[in-house]
């Protein structure tokens, strides 16, 4: 009976059309950003470029904000917090080189998704929000988007000792000083950045390096984070 057997291949093409992954609208979105962001102004990293050009920034930001995801430019996520603009991430992520057995501690979670881009490049992420229903969100949407980050809700200016020592930390709120937990919890050769200065003023993104028990520090470019706070 052909028909039959007509009608058996159109049910199994339309079952496999369902199942077949739907095409990101974004993607072509992220693909400008990454050239025309980065790759433009000097980001050479593969794994960073690959990452930038993976993780959804669409889905780390409100609904309402959705057709700005990929434009240049922070954004806020609420509680007053803001997502970094695209390049700051690729440029933070770029410098401490995330990879393949490679630990990192992030410093302020906000919408997840510099820890998602430190993952997509392979790196074990662990990170700490201040602010617990951004804890939550981003902890919740890291989760269901498959990323391997362990997160935490805390005051991360003590770091995670019990995940110690990081190959390499990330602090995404501007500190008036580094914090030294955060300097005893890097492995030597470890790098950290972050952003030093006065709240809500010019700050500086510093490189340290952790060297024989000493560290050596390089400001990068000038920037402007949301304050690190401390919890009361
Ligand atoms: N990396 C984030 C950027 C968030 S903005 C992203 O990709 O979206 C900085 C975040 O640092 C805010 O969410 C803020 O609440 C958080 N923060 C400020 N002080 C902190 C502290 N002491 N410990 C942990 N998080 C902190």
């Amino acid at each position: 009976m052909p028909q039959i057997g007509i009608q058996i291949l159109l049910v199994l093409c339309l079952t496999s059309l369902a199942h077949a992954e739907l095409p990101d609208p974004y993607a072509a979105q992220r693909q400008k950003m990454v050239e025309t962001q980065m790759v433009a102004r000097g980001i050479e990293d593969p794994l960073t470029l690959k990452a930038l050009a993976e993780v959804p920034r669409h889905l780390f930001v409100d609904e309402s904000r959705r057709s700005a995801a990929y434009l240049d430019t922070p954004l806020p996520i609420g509680y007053g917090q803001t997502i970094s603009q695209p390049f700051m991430v690729a440029f933070m992520t770029e410098v401490i080189r995330p990879r393949p057995g490679r630990k990192i501690l992030e410093i302020g979670t906000g919408s997840g998704y510099q820890a998602a881009v430190l993952a997509a490049c392979g790196a074990e992420v662990y990170s700490i929000e201040i602010i617990p229903p951004l804890a939550e969100r981003s902890t919740a949407l890291l989760r269901e988007l498959g990323y391997r980050v362990e997160t935490r809700a805390g005051d991360g200016f003590s770091g995670w000792p019990e995940a110690a020592p990081f190959d390499a930390i990330i602090v995404t709120a501007a500190a008036e000083f580094i914090p030294p937990p955060l300097i005893d919890q890097l492995k030597d050769g470890g790098l950290m950045v972050i952003p030093v200065g006065t709240p809500f003023q010019m700050q500086t993104l510093m490189l340290v390096e952790k060297r024989d028990g000493k560290t050596r520090s390089r400001s990068l470019m000038p920037v402007r984070f949301v304050p690190l706070r401390r919890s009361p």
